[in-house]
This record gives C-alpha cells, sequence and structure tokens, in this order.
C-alpha cells in the first residue's frame, strides 16, 4: 500500500528553528529565548553553517524541497538581511521547487514593512501571523508584546501586499466566555485571511500561567464551555468560506499549509537550528534543543542532530552507524509506531487516513484496530468510507482520548463492546 498520489507534491519540506522572541509569554513552553542583536547575529553564523554541514553530508542530495518553514520563536524578529542570506543559502545549498512555499511565522510588534518586503524580496510568499486574541485585556493576560490596533495593522499591510497569510489564535482562555470568544474570533475572521489556526489553551507544568491556575489566581474554562468555543470556532470559520482540514486548521480551498500538511501525512522533512526534527529515510531525529549546546556542535564541525562533533561533510547516515554515537535522539520508524504516528498525526486531517495504510502498519494489532474503530464509529466519533479512515465531526474535540484508545487497542485488544479488561 502506497501513500495517496495527491500526497507526494507537499514535501520534503525544510524547517528551520529561530529560537528568538521579544519576551516570554506566560504560557508558552517552546524553544525560545530572548537575545540580543549580537546574539542573532551569531545565531545567524551558526544556522548558515549547519545549513553547509549538512548539505555537504549527502544525506539530501537527492532531494528536491517544496516548503521552506521558517518557526520558533519569532523569526520575524531576524533583520531581512539576515532572513535573506538564511533563504539564499538554503537555495545554494539544496534543491528547492520554484514555486515552493516559503512561510514565515511573525508576531505583530516585530513584522516591520521593511522586514517583510524582504521577506518577499528573498521568496517568501506566507506569513503565519500570531495574533492570538483581539481582545486586550486577553492579550495581556498571555503577556503578548502587541495589542489587537496593530495585529489589524499587521493584517492591513500583508493584505495591502496581497501575500498569502494566515492568523493564530486561541481559545478556553481564563475569563473568556463564549460570547467574548465568539466576538474575537469573528474579528479575526474578518481581518480577511487565507488561513486560521486556533489551539486550546493547554499550560505546561512550570509556566507561569500554569502556576496561575494552580495556584488559583486564574480559572481555566470547564471543558463543556471549551468544547462549545471549538464548536463555535468550526461554525464560523465554515461560513466565512474557511474550510476545516485539520483539527485545529481552516482555510479557503487551495490555501491549506503544504507545509504542516507534510508533517501529518508522515512525510519527509529536514529540520535545522536547536530542537528541530528531522524525519528521513525512516529515521527521526532531533537537534540538541539547547541552543549553546547546539552551536557549540555546529562550531565544532557538525553534529547538531546528536550533539556532538561530527567530521564536516560526514552523513547522518554513517554517523549513526557509528557504536559510540551518543544520540540525543534518534529512531527509526517502522511498524506499530507507524501505526501510532497514522493514528495521531494522520487522523488530525478531515480527510483521514486510508484504512490499507493503517491497518499494514499495525500488523497483528489491525484486527483489533478494526474492531476499536468500529466501535468508535457507532458512537459516532470516527467514520469508516471509501476505504479512509476519520474523525467524525463530534471526534474532534476529543481527539487526543481517541488517538489514546486507538493506540491501546493494538496493544491490548478490548472485547467489541468497548468495555476494558
Ligand atoms: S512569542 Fe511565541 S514562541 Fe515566543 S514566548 Fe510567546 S508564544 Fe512562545
Amino acid at each position: 500500500m502506497t501513500d495517496p498520489a495527491h500526497w507526494r507534491d507537499l514535501g520534503p519540506g525544510i524547517y528551520l528553528h529561530i529560537p528568538f522572541c521579544r519576551r516570554r509569554c506566560g504560557y508558552c513552553d517552546f524553544a525560545s529565548t530572548t537575545g540580543d542583536a549580537a546574539a542573532r547575529n551569531a545565531f545567524v553564523a551558526d544556522l548558515l553553517a549547519e545549513i553547509r554541514l549538512v548539505a555537504a553530508g549527502g544525506d539530501f542530495a537527492d532531494e528536491t524541497f517544496r516548503t521552506i518553514f521558517l518557526g520558533g520563536g519569532t523569526p520575524s524578529l531576524l533583520e531581512g538581511d539576515q532572513m535573506n542570506r538564511i533563504l539564499g543559502a538554503l537555495r545554494d545549498s539544496f534543491a528547492v521547487t520554484p514555486d515552493a512555499e516559503v512561510t514565515m511565522e511573525a508576531n505583530p510588534e516585530s513584522l516591520e514593512p521593511e522586514r517583510l518586503d524582504a521577506f518577499l524580496r528573498g521568496g517568501g510568499n506566507r506569513v503565519s501571523l500570531g495574533i492570538q486574541s483581539l481582545d486586550d485585556a486577553a492579550l495581556r493576560l498571555l503577556d503578548r508584546a502587541h495589542d489587537a490596533a496593530l495585529a489589524r495593522h499587521r493584517a492591513g499591510e500583508l493584505k495591502e501586499r496581497r501575500v498569502s497569510f494566515s492568523v493564530d489564535l486561541i481559545y478556553g482562555l481564563p475569563g473568556l466566555d463564549t460570547t467574548a470568544w465568539g466576538t474575537a474570533l469573528d474579528g479575526a475572521i474578518e481581518l480577511g485571511a487565507d488561513h486560521l489556526s486556533a489551539y486550546l489553551l493547554t499550560l505546561e507544568p512550570g509556566t507561569p500561567m500554569h502556576v496561575a491556575v494552580a495556584t488559583g489566581e486564574l480559572t481555566l474554562p470547564g471543558e463543556e464551555e471549551a468544547r462549545a468555543q471549538y464548536e463555535l470556532l468550526v461554525d464560523r470559520t465554515s461560513a466565512a468560506g474557511l474550510s476545516c482540514y485539520e483539527i485545529s486548521n481552516f482555510a479557503r480551498p487551495g490555501l491549506e499549509s503544504r507545509h504542516n500538511q507534510n508533517y501529518w501525512v508522515r512525510g519527509e522533512y529536514l529540520g535545522l537550528g536547536p530542537s528541530a526534527h528531522s524525519h528521513h529515510g525512516g529515521w527521526r531525529w532531533a537537534n540538541e534543543p539547547d541552543p549553546g549546546a547546539w552551536s557549540r556542535a555546529v562550531q565544532a564541525g557538525g553534529g547538531a542532530s546528536w550533539g556532538m562533533p561530527r567530521e564536516a561533510g560526514g552523513s547522518y547516515r554513517e554517523m549513526s552507524e557509528a557504536a559510540d554515537c551518543p544520540i540525543l535522539f534518534r529512531e527509526r520508524v517502522s511498524g506499530r509506531e507507524a501505526a501510532a504516528e497514522w493514528i495521531f498525526l494522520g487522523l488530525r486531517r478531515t480527510e483521514g487516513v486510508p484504512w490499507d495504510l493503517l491497518a499494514t502498519a499495525a500488523g497483528d494489532g489491525a484486527a483489533a484496530l478494526e474492531r476499536r474503530t468500529g466501535f468508535l464509529a457507532e458512537q459516532g466519533l470516527l467514520e469508516r468510507q471509501d476505504g479512509w479512515l476519520r474523525l467524525a465531526r463530534a471526534g474532534r474535540f476529543v481527539s487526543d482520548a481517541i488517538f489514546a484508545d486507538l493506540m491501546a487497542a493494538m496493544e491490548d485488544p478490548v472485547p467489541v463492546d468497548g468495555t476494558r479488561r
């Protein structure tokens, strides 16, 4: 069973992690740091070195990349000439299609017109604007460095330039009832973006907002209220012509993120920069997350993906075969792991996953998986149609529980009536 043909032009992609933010938001646990101009200059020099080292290693010599994604952190904190040196180095070092989707994550406070225009001159053609909310009280609560007026202004500048852009939103915020969420959502839709992503606030232990919730200083909406906010999101985006193509992502037809879809269909990609992940040749690996350790590894001659030096020009494959290689994170994905990925990545997409692809990967867990998907379909949470398995709309808000259930079913078959042993 091979991947459907229409998935093949989504990737491969290149992800670059830019680990700088103007200030840390109270809910965020991403790998980012505040850094001054000197730190950003040094980082760009290291990133250019990593690009050249990976290209020299030859592992990606046969690939033609279709997407580039500058993520973070806040890539729009880079100066225009820094963005262009990075994009230029990628095109000089790797084969990239002329019509590649080139996206930059940007925040309103740093997406000044000069930076945006430099990004566009360098071949950028898509911006993901992190507005998060159009409610100033919510933005203050989130410690964001912009207000709603600036978010609207930046969206207007993107529209003036006819740049395809996405806006990011957060729902399930403390103190945000469903009516207030509807108002913020309508305002975001009126910005005229081609694409909208909206995520339920989830708080990782250790973040300031997690502490505030744990101590009772802030209260999150209950599950029913959060679900109501998600359902409102699906209804209002759909009415505005933005189709739900993934649980949390909505787009006008043909303007879905190719780069992100490639992740969800388990396509191949190269990640560069601290904490970036890669998937290629049946392997997944991750770069050293600490920017300092990543930088030292690059300066020592490469091997940032394993947090250790390697000879310049050596390939990842050769490196991985070294018996004493202290790999930070590397795994070959096959069999049950692949089936698990089809579940927690592939089923995120509204289109779903071809059943044969999932069943083949599940191997001797396929029969149990089939029984369990049948049970969840009877509950109205999954759909099996024309050889595809997908989430039903009622399953989207509880997708994490469904994915965990299906993965458990592969490993530990349950009776067909759904009761666990
Ligand atoms: S700007 Fe984004 S990456 Fe940076 S701290 Fe805030 S949420 Fe995290």
